[in-house]
């Protein structure tokens, strides 16, 4: 947030909480995914280390659009997808000597939290319903923006999207969406439906680790709009909010375009580890500083196999 290095210093001493936003589980995850969890891993490697006691929590993304759209093509039920990729993420880790975090919570196992913070946010005067949507309202934030350094006015939501004329501002974004049919949805105050994307960081973070702890972490394009929406969120429910260090790694780009499963330009961890050892993957993954683009080429994965090979022989004489 202050955009300068900063000696690390726990809230309290010898410990260390530590969340990181987990991958939306409807697919192969890809190396754009294995570069995240492999930032944090080291991290957490080293704050162990080091002799802090670390409790990691790392979520599952089980209910979301895309995830609703997949089960639908696949005529499958969307929680059992889900936790069907879940499992499968959770072997890749397992190829990439990536620790299993302290805690994995899923948002389908959260909604009395999440309905809980929505209540807070809502009694707090920072939030509206709109016919069983409740959406946060920003212009009650001034500190919205803190994080990305964006501006309210730089949003301009209507050039991408239709703006919602149902918002208060094009920048509000949805805490609680009114169910739809063929979706799946839980009891509400505000009737049936499922929470925002935004909403479940922030409350299974404070579930885990409370409101105020000390690393929160994702990949870069968690910055604008998730993690700034995360903060606004909790500090609205909570005045005491706050995060000491927020860090955030840099993309693997193939021909300097980010890998993105909505570009199509990604190779999923099992079609790399097909061809190269998982650890040559994590070392071409921790082969450039943290906040640095990766670019992916067989060359790289070529040269992370040769050294990764000479380590093994130098080991063995
Ligand atoms: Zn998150």
């Amino acid at each position: 947030m202050s955009k300068k290095k900063q000696v690390f210093e726990p809230k309290v001493n010898g410990q260390v909480g530590m969340y990181v936003c987990g991958v939306t589980a409807y697919d192969l995850s890809h190396i754009g995914h294995a570069r995240v969890y492999v930032t944090f891993d080291v991290l957490y490697r080293y704050l162990r280390h080091l002799g802090y006691e670390v409790r990691y929590v790392r979520n599952f993304t089980d209910v979301d659009d895309k995830i609703i759209s997949r089960a639908n093509e696949l005529g499958e039920d969307p929680i059992s997808l889900s936790r069907r990729y879940c499992e499968e993420f959770r072997q890749d880790m397992l190829y990439l000597y990536c620790l299993t975090p302290s805690v994995e919570p899923r948002v389908s196992d959260h909604m009395p939290q999440i309905i809980d913070m929505i209540k807070q946010i809502l009694d707090n005067g920072y939030a509206y319903r709109v016919e069983g949507d409740v959406y946060f309202n920003v212009d009650k934030f001034p500190e919205y923006g803190r994080l990305s350094g964006r501006k309210l006015e730089d949003n301009r939501a209507g050039e991408r999207v239709a703006v919602d004329s149902r918002k208060k501002n094009p920048a509000d974004f949805a805490l609680w969406k009114a169910a739809k049919e063929g979706e799946p949805c839980w009891e509400s105050p505000w009737g049936l439906g499922r929470p925002g994307w935004h909403i479940e960081c922030s409350a299974m973070s404070a579930a885990y680790l409370g409101y105020s702890f000390d690393v929160h972490g994702g990949g870069m394009d968690l910055v604008f709009p998730h993690h700034e929406n995360e903060i606004a969120q909790s500090c609205a429910a909570c005045k005491q909010s706050n995060i000491s260090y927020w860090i955030h790694n840099g993309f693997v780009t193939v021909d300097s375009e980010k890998m993105s499963k909505s570009l199509g330009n990604f190779f999923t961890i099992q079609q790399v580890i097909e061809f190269y050892h998982p650890l040559a993957l994590r070392l071409f993954l921790m082969g450039t500083h943290y906040r640095s683009p990766i670019n992916y080429s067989d060359v790289q994965l070529e040269s992370a196999s040769d050294r990764i090979f000479y380590i093994y022989q130098v080991q063995n004489i």
